[in-house]
């Protein structure tokens, strides 16, 4: 089993010599994303970055009355058909911004939405219906996505409405209702149809949001963290449909996730956010079990896994949160965004962006200047190293 600190960290407490960093292509592009991944991107966002502009009390010295939050910068990420993909990061991280960027909830503030390989302009009215055709995004709270004094069948059939799929006829109607609680494997579809929200447990409420998702006949459902308000016993389940729904239906499917145990286990791809940048991304295994990044490994360390054992006597190593706090999005740090609780901070991580290095496991990267291959041994800057 990987060794999640020993990555970067040698046995005896100093950073890891530069010769046993990966290091290769500094390009954003993954390794290995050829013409027949390219053909698989359903959806993706390039470069994306949203600022939000909030009031400031008072002016500043150049007399402006706002500042702005910096909640997603230069995010590049891509969601390909019959894959689940995972952004996974702490709360206020910016992943749940980029799944409304996606849906087209909010407008950029720059890059680029582009949906099978085609720009998506800013859509409002028919277009941004036509838009939600494809793109269904399903949100975190089914308490509070399903209006309580509507009955599960007014909810499936306004989307079936909306969407042109009602069908000609009240069979043809009721054919399609049937449907799409069998998909969700509410049956059979006349105990639920009649229920209002509050009648049904959360899973179930869930399982009629994500049916509701599907009235669209969408191609892509973003997943805003859909399982987190469900109890422990109920989420597999739930996730399990979701995973089911890819493959029946050649979804791409977007997880939103602070828990990077449960990636593995279900997203087919892991990219991790922290303070509204990607910091690392690839397949699912090799970033959950030999994650690059430090941000990532500290959230790996934290994160409970009865699979993980550290230590030649084979103990369960003690659990370690990252320390620290994430940093204010109106003044980010400048240079990596993680340097103030980084333990192997250098110099050049104050002032210097990391850009994306690709490292040895294809399509595997991370945003950190350890993988640069240039940088000199890694000594922690003291004063840097959280506290
Ligand atoms: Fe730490 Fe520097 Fe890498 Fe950022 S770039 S994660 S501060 S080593």
């Amino acid at each position: 089993m990987h060794d999640e600190k020993s990555a970067v960290t040698p046995e005896d407490g100093s950073a890891a010599p530069r010769d046993a960093r990966p290091a290769v292509r500094q390009d954003a592009r993954p390794a290995g994303a050829g013409e027949e991944d390219r053909a698989a991107v359903l959806l993706e966002a390039r470069d994306v970055t949203k600022h939000f502009r909030v009031r400031r009390t008072g002016r500043d010295v150049l007399g402006r009355t706002t500042r702005a939050v910096h909640a997603v910068d230069g995010v590049t990420l891509e969601l390909r058909r019959g894959r689940v993909t995972a952004l996974v990061g702490e709360s206020g991280s910016g992943k749940s911004t980029v799944a409304r960027l996606l849906a087209q909830l909010y407008p950029l503030t720059s890059g680029e939405i582009r949906l099978e390989g085609k720009p998506v302009k800013a859509a409002r009215g028919r277009r941004f219906r036509a838009y939600c055709r494809r793109v269904q995004l399903i949100f975190q709270d089914p308490f509070a996505s399903l209006n309580p004094v509507h009955t599960v069948r007014y909810h499936l059939t306004r989307a079936l409405k909306i969407h042109g799929r009602a069908g000609a006829t009240k069979q043809e109607l009721n054919e399609a209702l049937t449907a799409l609680l069998e998909r969700v494997q509410l049956t059979p579809a006349t105990r639920y149809l009649d229920k209002f929200p509050h009648e049904l447990s959360g899973g179930q409420r869930q399982r009629v949001a994500i049916a509701r998702a599907l009235g669209a006949d969408p191609s892509v459902l973003l997943a805003d963290e859909p399982v987190s308000m469900l109890d422990v016993s109920i989420r597999l389940g739930v996730l399990n449909l979701l995973h089911d729904l890819k493959d029946r239906l050649d979804l791409a499917i977007l997880y939103i996730t602070h828990d990077i145990a449960s990636a593995r286990y279900f997203a087919d791809e892991t990219h991790v956010m922290y303070a509204g940048r990607m910091v690392e991304g690839g397949d699912s295994e090799t970033v959950t079990q030999s994650p690059a990044h430090p941000y990532t490994q500290l959230l790996i360390a934290s994160a409970p896994d009865p699979d993980r054992i550290t230590g030649e006597d084979g103990e369960e190593p003690a659990d370690e949160e990252p320390t620290g706090e994430p940093p204010s999005l109106i003044s980010p740090p400048d240079g990596c965004r993680f340097h103030p609780r980084c333990p192997l901070a250098m110099e050049r991580c104050r002032t210097e962006l990391p850009p994306r290095f690709d490292l040895e496991t294809p399509g595997h990267w991370a945003a950190c200047w350890l993988y640069d291959g240039t940088a000199g041994p890694a000594e922690p800057v003291k004063e840097a190293a959280a506290t």
